[in-house]
């Protein structure tokens, strides 16, 4: 992440979301973005999943620049790389567990038969094997929440980014979510982004990156959890 900066204007007034931020993500790390409400966390992991680009700055994953990806360039380098896990789940809901969770594997070419075969056996390892054909209004917070993190690995991409995973989820539930995300990113060496104002979550995390009105103000290493 080289110089990236983000500026949104509306009308006349400049909002000064991500200042300069440069910061380099290894493979394989758990890194989490930290701060309070409005210092800048969405906006730039919205910036590293090329779901926007920066007003100025590169961002480099595996030496693609992503910033210069145009859209259906961008879309598939997505589709083959990266992975997305949201506060809000964002299940299809008219899709059962299974579909959504077999989704990612349409675009890699897998038949049906495969896609459903790996969809079920993910949604087994996220405890949800009585669960395929419930779709997203018959389940729980939490157990949509395992269908979003067994969607997001099910194309095993490089990188995972997830922004508030467990917002919407009670300790206990978090703490499990967590478990799970951490152990099949350290399975396949993937790296994981995650953004969060809460303490507790950041403490599973190999890294923190602190952010203060669009500014890294600290970067820490941690022992791992
Ligand atoms: P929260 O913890 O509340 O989710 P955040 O750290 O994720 O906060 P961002 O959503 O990244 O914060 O917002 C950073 C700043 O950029 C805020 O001041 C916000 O108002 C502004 N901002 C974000 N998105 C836009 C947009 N699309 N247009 C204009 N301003 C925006
Ligand atoms: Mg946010």
């Amino acid at each position: 992440i080289c110089g990236v900066r983000k500026v949104y204007r509306i009308g006349t007034e400049k909002v000064i979301a991500l200042d300069r931020i440069d910061a380099d993500i290894q493979k394989g790390e758990i890194c989490c973005i930290f701060g309070t409400s409005g210092s800048g966390k969405s906006t730039l992991l919205n910036q590293l999943a090329g779901m926007e680009k920066p007003t100025e700055g590169k961002i480099v994953i595996d030496s693609v620049d992503i910033t210069k990806l145009r859209e259906e360039k961008m879309a598939a380098f997505r589709q083959k790389h990266i992975g997305f896990i949201f506060q809000s789940y964002n299940l299809l809901p008219y899709m059962t567990a299974l579909e959504n969770t077999a989704l990612p594997l349409m675009f890699q070419g897998y038949g049906k038969k495969e896609r459903e075969a790996r969809a079920a056996r993910l949604l087994k390892m996220v405890g949800l094997g009585e669960r395929l054909s419930h779709y997203p209004s018959q389940m729980s917070g939490g157990q949509q929440q395992r269908v979003g993190i067994a969607r997001a690995f099910a194309a095993k991409p490089d990188v995972i980014f997830a922004d508030e995973p467990t917002g919407n989820l009670d300790t206990k539930t978090t703490a499990q979510i967590m478990e799970m995300v951490l152990a099949f990113a350290r399975e396949n060496q993937q790296t994981i982004v995650l953004v969060t104002h809460d303490p507790e979550m950041a403490s599973y995390a190999d890294r923190i990156l602190t952010l203060i009105d669009g500014n890294i103000v600290k970067d820490e290493r941690k022992d791992k959890k």
